[in-house]
């Protein structure tokens, strides 16, 4: 008997396998480990929000099977969002489709555009999906690396023009997870002229496009110029209102692309529980004040941790958004070697760069969404286990 398929069978086992078996063994021995490896907001979604839900589920039409698309609600609340942050138009009709949280239309995204053999380009380091998708679809992945001294964007015109004609989809992701990168608006002009030139859609991941610090906005590539043509870009609330057991997103943007999406996911899902998108439109257009209030933890975090790691020799610029660090390993590890090395020496894990992409190595990630209170201490058992003298890539 076979139970998987070829596309199933040829997944990498599981890169953190080893390392999930070694927290486990380290928990039953009575370490408190504490895991810097997710990137899943520890502060509780704001009780406006939650308090929607309760309300939505005393109507009972809220049962039955929902929009394929989306609620008009939801899809509204959404359109008045772009227009109000970023001023960009969207009709809630056709430029918006609202997705079991983002994870999921990004990765239903290339079977619903890409036939089997087609290239795809994804970033590396990048979100893992992107390229599971890519895998699973069939699709021929292309990556480009993204590199320090290019501020983590990618460089289209190193892209071979016979590799840039025959993609069909290309995944951004600002600000970036894992690079804790941000962009201005002029690098999505110049996605999009490269996107019109060679006829490939972009695929947009804003997933932290709200978790900002101080007064940095991040753009959206609706902003640039004739985006609408060739992009779309994918949303969360997950990240913005500590909502990711919730699983709701959207997708806004070219119609067309919208379309192929809607068509897969009307095979395959049927929506979000509508309670869920009713409480999510609510947190759209409610006051943004709770928005505000946990950037400023997950900044204030982002200024603690930066400082704490430059005393045990590890220089980082704070990030502008994202509640990660991304930082280079000290000199004479591998990135699999220094998150080991710190596991086994002080029960803190980090997530090493190359489980990203090969571009990661080198690197790892450290994520700031948990209690400050269980940051300090990971720092203090940093400083006291680990000497570094130097960031492998030297400073900052
Ligand atoms: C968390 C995350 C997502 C997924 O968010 P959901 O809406 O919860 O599926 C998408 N992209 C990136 C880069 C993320 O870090």
């Amino acid at each position: 008997m076979r139970y998987q398929s070829q596309r199933i069978a040829q997944i990498p086992p599981y890169m953190f396998a080893e390392f999930n078996r070694k927290k486990r063994m380290m928990q039953e021995a009575g370490v408190d480990v504490i895991d810097l490896g997710i990137g899943d907001p520890d502060l509780p979604t704001p009780k406006h929000i939650t308090d929607k839900l309760i309300e939505e589920m005393a109507y009972p039409e809220n049962f039955k099977y929902p929009s394929f698309i989306g609620c008009l609600e939801f899809r509204q609340a959404v359109a008045d969002f772009y227009k109000r942050q970023f001023n960009v138009t969207l009709d809630p009709e056709t430029e918006v489709l609202a997705l079991i949280g983002s994870k999921e239309g990004l990765a239903h995204l290339v079977p619903a555009m890409i036939d089997p053999g087609e290239i795809v380009l994804a970033p590396d380091p990048g979100y893992p999906p992107y390229r599971m998708a890519i895998s699973l679809a069939g699709g021929q992945l292309y990556t480009m690396p993204l590199l320090e001294e290019n501020n983590f964007e990618p460089i289209f015109q190193n892209i071979p023009e016979i590799v840039a004609d025959e993609a069909k989809l290309m995944f951004l992701n600002y600000p970036g997870n894992p690079t804790a990168a941000t962009v201005a608006v002029d690098f999505f002009r110049k996605a999009v002229s490269f996107a019109e030139k060679h006829q490939v859609v972009i695929a947009h991941d804003a997933a932290y496009h709200m978790v900002t610090f101080n007064d940095y906005q991040a753009p959206s590539i609706l902003q640039a110029e004739g985006a609408k043509e060739v992009a779309v870009e994918f949303g969360s609330l997950s990240k913005t209102y500590s909502m990711t057991g919730w699983r709701i997103g959207y997708v806004v943007g070219n119609k067309d692309v919208i379309k192929a999406l809607s068509i897969y996911k009307s095979n395959t899902d049927t929506g979000q529980f509508t309670p869920i998108q009713k409480a999510a439109a609510y947190a759209l257009i409610s006051s943004q004040e709770c928005v505000k209030e946990s950037n400023r933890i997950y900044a204030e975090r982002m200024q603690f941790m930066a400082a704490a790691l430059a005393d045990i020799g590890v220089h980082v610029k704070p990030a502008r958004g994202t509640f990660f660090i991304w930082a280079s390993v000290p000199e004479g590890y591998t990135s699999a070697q220094f998150a080991n090395m710190v596991l086994e020496k002080t029960g803190v894990i980090v997530t090493p760069g190359n489980a990203f992409g090969p571009s990661g190595e080198g690197y790892f990630r450290l994520s700031l969404s948990v209690p400050t209170e269980r940051l300090k201490e990971a720092i203090n058992r940093m400083k006291k286990e680990l000497t570094i003298t130097k960031n492998r890539k030297g400073n900052v």
